[in-house]
């Protein structure tokens, strides 16, 4: 072929490879289009079909939907971004699409526990079929609940845990190294309950990782203040934080085991690679951060969660408990419900580990009449089902009426604003534009001065040095929940204070607050971590008030997480952990403490089910 011919086949190739290109990425642009839904136009196809996207706010930022749809059928409907909380919000975006196709409504129920991405997608939804020209009233179509007679089933296994949160999937991988066939049932359609939601940390003492670190150097000494992370202060701050009113021998049990539990969550892959300052002990480190700095109960979860596939334990979900069998005064099993089957479970030992009653306004307000209509950061499983259960066959409860408010909570959705905020500088304002405590005080502590100040609702303060350092903080911008100004009185100004005196007051407050920094005291309230000021602009404030965060109060166990009845004894065959147990916490659970707990007295509970299942003489197996 002559060399022009080449050439020119070629060019020709290299231009339609060019095209080709050109063309991808048109598609390509128009798909990053719906990326930014304001600019997507709806398309219609050559069949009539038309594809639309809309946008619902999530628990992270925007929900995106694709729809595909005509004037009687939704045929699509494809999540093209969310930043939802994987295992809570992750579940709808898997579940809720599929069903609104097969149903052709949006009226299907959403996620049980995962509100905020269920209405965030069907928000979606609505807003792209009206993009579409196509009317969203015509597939809010109420769907017949057709009833099922639910059928008998019974199901056997040496160790069955009830509940699949933190406590529920420590107790199983535990027992199940132990060589316990082990099965789980979750009430609800993920596993993680309130574990998944914890932020800050887990606290452990005389650690790897503390010694490594410096933290349990005797140079820490100084007189009688003793600032290393060693079992006893722990214990000892454990139990003052709480008022004095837990029972000893689990604080101490807890704090003992603590150091074993880290050791065990890393031979199961976990990593922590921090210590930080836990609120309220007066500068001691305990609290452990994962790899990363990310949320550490998601973190474990997930861990815990594919240790338990790996292991090849069953864990059904949808699936709750009634009722505790009971033979000889022994349990044996429980009763359980799915939407299909009423299951008799038989089981050699049973684990509770059913979590709190954070969400059960009515058992709460018995204590308390005035916890009603407060606002809480549970989730919506957190029942205080195990308590109910284990109580109906003889078990003893203990500090029911101990029932912790979190100070830093936003009140439309009780979404928790944690206390690495503070930890890191934040401080904690009234609507007269003032500081009212120590910020960094134990969590009743600070809730208790907020229940003073006027207006029933506070401001959590900090500066964007802070945003830059924490990522954390840059979620509560990007979901629109924090206030803005470039200047403190612009801020001020902003927010909703007590009057023109009030945004003067801030910004002296301010002012003042950068003063003790530069000084290391805090002159007013003596806050103990002062190293960061709050001077770089722009400045933000989230409205907050005190939430119901976790009940202190539950069953009441022995150090070897056996259940004990209302005359002392021991369920034999019955055992529990995590927060549907009471004890441990006294008055006031310090921040990082449900994460050891669930860890330390899941491990106990799974091997003592796993040993009780086996015959073996009950022994401190953990
Ligand atoms: P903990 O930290 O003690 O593990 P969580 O709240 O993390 O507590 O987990 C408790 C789990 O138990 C939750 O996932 C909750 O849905 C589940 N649960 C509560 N009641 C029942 C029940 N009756 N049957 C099965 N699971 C339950």
């Amino acid at each position: 072929m002559e060399r022009s011919k080449i050439t020119d086949i070629l060019a020709l190739v290299l231009a339609f490879a060019l095209l080709v290109v050109l063309v991808a990425d048109h598609i390509q642009a128009n798909r990053l289009g719906a990326m930014k839904p304001e600019e997507a136009q709806p398309v219609v196809a050559e069949d009539g079909k038309i594809t639309a996207t809309g946008v619902g706010k999530g628990i992270d930022g925007d929900v995106v939907v694709e729809v595909t749809a005509d004037a009687n059928k939704i045929y699509s409907v494809e999540i093209l971004q969310q930043n939802e909380t994987v295992g809570i919000g992750s579940v709808a975006v898997e579940q809720l699409p599929g069903q609104i196709v097969e149903s052709n409504s949006i009226l299907v129920d959403g996620v049980s526990g995962a509100t905020v991405t269920s209405t965030a997608i069907k928000t979606a939804i609505r807003e792209a079929l009206t993009k579409a020209g196509l009317d969203p009233a015509a597939f809010e179509v109420e769907l017949e609940t057709v009833a099922v007679e639910k059928t008998e089933a019974t199901l056997e296994c040496d160790v069955l845990v009830v509940g699949a949160g933190g406590a529920g999937l420590t107790a199983a991988v535990r027992a199940n190294q132990e060589g316990a066939d082990v099965l789980v049932i979750e009430k609800m359609p993920m596993v993680g309950g309130n574990s998944n939601r914890a932020e800050g940390g887990m606290n452990a003492a005389g650690t790897k990782l503390e010694e490594e670190l410096g933290l349990l150097d005797d140079s820490l000494v100084d007189g009688d203040n003793d600032l290393r992370s060693t079992v006893d202060n722990y214990i000892a701050d454990t139990y003052r934080l709480g008022h004095d009113l837990a029972n000893m021998d689990l604080v101490t049990r807890l704090a003992e085991s603590s150091s074993d539990a880290i050791d065990w969550l890393t031979s199961i892959g976990a990593k922590f690679t921090g210590v930080e300052p836990t609120g309220g002990c007066k500068g001691r480190s305990y609290l452990h951060q994962p790899e990363g700095g990310v949320a550490v109960g998601e973190y474990l979860v997930q861990k815990l969660s594919s240790v338990c596939e790996e292991q090849g334990i069953e864990i059904m979900l949808n699936t709750k408990a009634t009722e505790i069998l009971v033979e000889e005064g022994c349990a044996i099993g429980v009763k359980a419900e799915d939407n299909e089957h009423i299951y008799t479970i038989h089981a050699k030992s049973v684990v509770l580990a059913t979590g709190g009653f954070g969400s059960n306004f009515e058992l709460m307000s018995s204590f308390d009449p005035s916890l009603a209509n407060a606002v809480t950061t549970n989730h919506a499983g957190a029942t205080g089902d195990g308590i109910m259960m284990a109580q109906a066959i003889g078990a003893d409860t203990v500090d029911m009426e101990q029932i912790q408010l979190h100070p830093t909570v936003i009140q439309e959705n009780g979404l928790l604003v944690s206390e690495s905020l503070r930890s890191k500088g934040a401080i904690v304002v009234n609507t007269d534009g003032k500081r009212f405590v120590n910020d960094l005080a134990a969590r009743d502590v600070v809730s208790q001065a907020e229940l003073k100040q006027p207006n029933g609702y506070c401001y959590i303060v900090f500066d964007q040095n802070l945003v830059d350092n924490l990522s954390l903080a840059k979620k509560f911008i990007d979901r629109g929940f924090a206030i803005k100004g470039e200047t403190y009185e612009e801020l001020a100004k902003n927010l909703e204070l007590n009057g023109d005196e009030a945004v003067q007051n801030f910004v002296q407050t301010m002012e003042k607050w950068n003063v003790d920094v530069a000084n290391g005291e805090d002159t007013e309230f003596g806050r103990e971590s002062m190293q960061y000021s709050l001077d770089t602009a722009p400045f933000y404030a989230i409205k907050i008030a005190p939430g119901i965060h976790h009940t202190m109060g539950g069953i009441k166990i022995d150090t070897n997480a056996q259940v004990i009845d209302t005359d002392g004894n021991v369920i034999p065959g019955l055992f529990a952990a995590g927060e549907t147990t009471g004890g441990i916490h006294g008055g006031n659970r310090v921040g990082g403490n449900a994460v050891c707990d669930f860890v330390v007295f899941g491990r106990i509970a799974g091997a003592g089910a796993a040993a009780y299942a086996a015959g073996a003489e009950m022994q401190e197996a953990a």
